[in-house]
């Protein structure tokens, strides 16, 4: 399966990008987030033995993770982060496995948040960028999470930096509030570029 690997920064538009492609040419799409949430979702080891190692306190009333106490912990206490990284990688890289034994589409999309961050170029055959500027970056975290311009800029200051990233890419598309038209318009083209390369690759 020929693995397309999106990344980008905080609020750059991943999710977005991505539902473009699923929506627009049927693209088998996985998130490495939703995977992440989905380990460590009510009654799984996961969410057992971080209540074990953080306390009941990482729980909401509901029984589900508290992500923004768990978030702000590990934000600060490299050692619980480092403990919390051991634990949910191999699941999360087991839950991607199991994910692109199921895909169909011509190619798939892994939307990698933190392909750079992680080095995890070799999980893919080619990296797509999602880019933009910072002040936009910043403004639509604040709408979207209710969060302050310190914590947004803290998170992005924690993220790769942009050159950094951009340095990986073999495609990019820039989403500073982009309009419908204009994002459907990039993701037809580089569509089109993955079937031609696709094609390329598939002896006749
Ligand atoms: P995260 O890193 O937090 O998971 P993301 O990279 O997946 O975020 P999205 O969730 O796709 O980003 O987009 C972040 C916010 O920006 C959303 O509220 C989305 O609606 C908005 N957004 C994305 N692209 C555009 C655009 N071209 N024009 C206007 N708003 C946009």
């Amino acid at each position: 399966m020929y693995i397309i690997g999106l990344t980008g920064g905080i609020s750059s538009g991943k999710t977005t990008v991505a539902n473009y492609f699923n929506q627009l040419f049927n693209i088998d799409i996985i998130d490495a987030d939703l995977i992440a949430r989905y380990v460590v979702r009510i009654g799984t080891p996961g969410l057992e033995a971080i209540a074990k190692y953080f306390g009941k306190k990482i729980l909401l009333s509901n029984g589900n993770l508290n992500r923004s106490l768990l978030r702000k912990i590990i934000f600060f206490n490299h050692e619980s982060k480092h403990w919390l990284n051991q634990l949910l990688h191999p699941m999360i890289l087991e839950g991607i496995r199991l994910e692109l034994e199921k895909a169909e589409s011509l190619y798939v999309l892994l939307v990698l948040p933190l392909l750079v961050e992680r080095s995890l170029q070799d999980m893919v055959d080619r990296i797509l960028v999602i880019d933009v500027d910072e002040q936009v970056q910043v403004k639509r975290t604040i709408q979207r999470d209710n969060i302050s311009e310190q914590e947004v800029r803290a998170i992005i200051f924690s993220q790769s930096d942009r050159k950094r990233r951009l340095s990986f890419a073999d495609d990019v598309i820039k989403n500073n509030n982009e309009s419908e038209k204009a994002l459907s318009y990039k993701i037809t083209a580089l569509h089109k570029k993955y079937l031609t390369i696709l094609k390329k690759q598939t002896p006749s």
